[in-house]
């Protein structure tokens, strides 16, 4: 008889892009297709936007629980965003992982070097829009941000694309679908990584006796 291994552990994939590349889109599309895969839920001290629920969009906060939250160390990761405070809660994603889910972080590129540098096991993908005029036009199309919040954004967006060099893989996002499955490609690939295959491949290879 075999013997199955435990559950393994989840994998974790973060995902940075410019504010309006479309990452959220992304990560919500892909966790509607794949069964294994979840989004770890950040706490944020900004308010909610028109449209936007509590534990759904975000964890909201103010921003008193949010720097105590930071105190008690309870942060995988946080960043200081637009003004805002954004962090990752240790123990949600830590509870997600542990139970074999995958487990993908929409953060920008303050949080993926604070992962990295916890020497965090994951996979980091960063998100380009096809160019900065697209950028800029989806960014007054979606007219959820100020003029003042838009230029804010799109100066941010001019540092932050030197960083997709820091990443594991980057993707264009073209056009929605597309895009998703080329995430999705990704995501696959790195499960099938031979490391994280031998646990099954050696119940597989178990069997084989002669
Ligand atoms: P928004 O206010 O538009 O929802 O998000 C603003 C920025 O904060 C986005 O770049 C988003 O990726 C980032 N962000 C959201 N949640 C987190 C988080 O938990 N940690 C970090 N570092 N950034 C986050």
């Amino acid at each position: 008889m075999t013997q199955m291994t435990q559950t393994p552990r989840g994998l974790l994939f973060v995902i940075s892009a410019a504010s309006g590349t479309g990452k959220t889109t992304l990560a919500e599309r892909l966790v509607q297709i794949l069964p294994n895969l979840r989004m770890s839920r950040s706490y944020t001290s900004r308010p909610a936007r028109a449209g936007e629920r509590e534990g759904v969009d975000y964890n909201f906060v103010s921003r008193d629980t949010f720097e105590a939250m930071m105190a008690r160390g309870e942060f995988m990761e946080w960043a200081d965003v637009f003004g805002n405070l954004y962090g990752t809660s240790r123990q949600d994603t830590e509870r997600l992982l542990a139970s074999g889910q995958d487990v993908v972080l929409t953060i920008d590129v303050q949080g993926v070097f604070q992962v990295k540098a916890l020497g965090i096991d994951h996979t980091g993908i960063f998100i380009l829009p096809p160019s900065f005029d697209v950028l800029e036009r989806r960014l007054r199309g979606r007219s959820a941000d100020s003029e003042a919040s838009i230029q804010q954004r799109l100066r941010t967006a001019c540092r932050e694309v030197f960083h997709y060099a820091e990443y594991d893989y980057v993707v264009i996002n073209d056009q929605l679908e597309p895009t998703v499955v080329r995430l999705q490609e990704i995501i696959a690939a790195e499960r099938s990584r031979t490391h994280r295959m031998t646990p099954i491949a050696l119940d597989i290879i178990r069997t084989f006796k002669q």
